[in-house]
């Protein structure tokens, strides 16, 4: 929010920022230098409640709307930490709330609830396919009261801190489906069976750490209990989903932005050089001041889009502009943010660079910016589709 108007959820921002002190930047770049998993830091925002916010009350959730989970998300990124270790335990579930029989529902988010399981594994993108979803292979064939998975995924984050995985596979081969996005189906995997018996997982070393992963499934079996809802609609079941992940993330990149701004703001301050703080210079003023202006509009993009999503009005334009805003707002701010540090900017201590490089990825994933615009042109503009 703006400094103008009040941030909604005070209590929960102030809650998480404590718990973030305990998290410090030496615990990060000791992480992220082994590429480690931020293992305690999960654990203590499970313990808080903080990742059960979007489940009923019902099920052992704490029944918040989306607007509450961004201002968890937007005040982890904020204080310097990465919520994207855990930040998919918030909304994998939403597929088992929304499409889940009432056995499964009852059976899985009672336990993610509590953090006894992880759902925090989400199997879409496969190395041929990209981002033409519809052309993924991961093939599930019946047999008896099994599906038998073979296939390949790619960049499937958290695979390896999971004990279940949202899987998207091909029930019918897209040549034989009524249309493309038609024949595809949503798998519950339960990794801590499946690795070994037919799941190979490899990480992928990035040029951040994100536990990502590559998947081989070589004859899995998934019993046919744990398809959710009917096979063959798959692909829409998720994509409520990933309105979802768009806006939490967009949040994430809000609070990235928000990082950048503060440090830069208070290097500008402090740092003299030809006797006066580098801060009084314009030149370094104003990309301070527009990385400021950038950040509340994508805040705002990100508050109204999580309130559609909340009244469960359609939202996919308003999630992937509060995405690809966001995303942009946080990239120009961490770019502004090393150039304000000058050398320092590079230095490890500093967690700008740990931050800069985290805060790229959300261009790429979990949708690029390139077919976010294409969804504008074509949907919102009515412009000529070029595929
Ligand atoms: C660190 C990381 C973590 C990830 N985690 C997950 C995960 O947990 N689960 C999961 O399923 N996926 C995950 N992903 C995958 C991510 O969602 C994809 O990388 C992303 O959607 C882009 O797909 P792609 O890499 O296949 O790029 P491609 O589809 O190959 O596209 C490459 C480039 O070409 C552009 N492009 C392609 N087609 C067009 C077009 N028609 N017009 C204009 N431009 C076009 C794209 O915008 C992009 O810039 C992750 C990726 C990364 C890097």
């Amino acid at each position: 929010m703006t400094a103008t108007s009040p941030e909604p959820f005070p209590e929960i921002r102030d809650a998480v920022r404590r718990l973030c002190a305990r998290f410090p930047g030496p615990y990060w770049r000791a992480l992220d230098r082994e590429r480690a998993y931020p293992t305690a830091f999960v654990q203590a925002l499970t313990e808080a409640g903080f990742l059960s916010v979007l489940i009923p009350e019902e099920y052992g959730g704490s029944g918040l709307g989306l607007g509450a989970a961004t201002a968890v998300l937007e005040e982890i990124h904020r204080s310097g930490c990465n919520g994207a270790a855990c930040h998919a335990q918030m909304y994998t579930m939403g597929v088992i709330l929304r499409h889940g029989s009432a056995a499964q529902k009852d059976a899985y988010l009672p336990k993610i609830a509590s953090g006894e399981l992880r759902l925090q594994a989400f199997g879409v993108t496969e190395p041929d396919a990209g981002t033409d979803t519809t052309r993924i292979t991961t093939f599930a064939r019946r047999d008896g009261d099994n599906y038998v998975v073979s296939g390949r995924k790619l960049w499937i984050s958290r695979a390896e801190h999971s004990d279940l995985m949202v899987l998207l596979c091909r029930t019918t081969p897209r040549d034989q489906a009524a249309k493309p996005s038609d024949g595809m189906s949503v798998l519950l995997v339960d990794m801590r069976t499946a690795v070994g018996k037919g799941l190979t997982i490899t990480p992928v070393r990035t040029m951040l750490n994100h536990a990502t992963t590559e998947l081989v499934f070589e004859d899995l079996q998934v019993p046919a209990e744990n398809l959710i809802g009917e096979a063959g609609k798959g692909f829409r079941y998720i994509l409520d989903g990933m309105n979802a992940e768009r806006i939490l993330i967009a949040a994430e990149c809000v609070g990235d932005a928000r990082f950048f701004i503060d440090h830069a703001s208070a290097y500008a301050k402090d740092r003299e050089v030809f006797g006066r703080p580098i801060g009084e210079n314009q030149g370094v003023q104003f990309p301070i001041a527009r990385a400021y202006v950038q950040m509340t509009a994508a805040s705002h993009m990100v508050d109204h889009a999580a309130a559609l999503f909340e009244a469960g009005q359609p939202c996919g334009t308003e999630a992937n502009m509060a995405k690809l805003t966001a995303s942009e707002a946080s990239w120009y701010a961490a770019d502004m943010c090393v150039q304000t540090h000058g050398g320092f900017g590079f230095a490890e201590e500093f967690d700008i660079e740990r931050k800069f490089r985290e805060t790229r990825l959300y261009q790429v994933a979990p949708i690029s910016t390139n077919l976010i615009l294409s969804h504008v042109a074509t949907h919102v503009l009515g412009l000529p589709k070029s595929f």
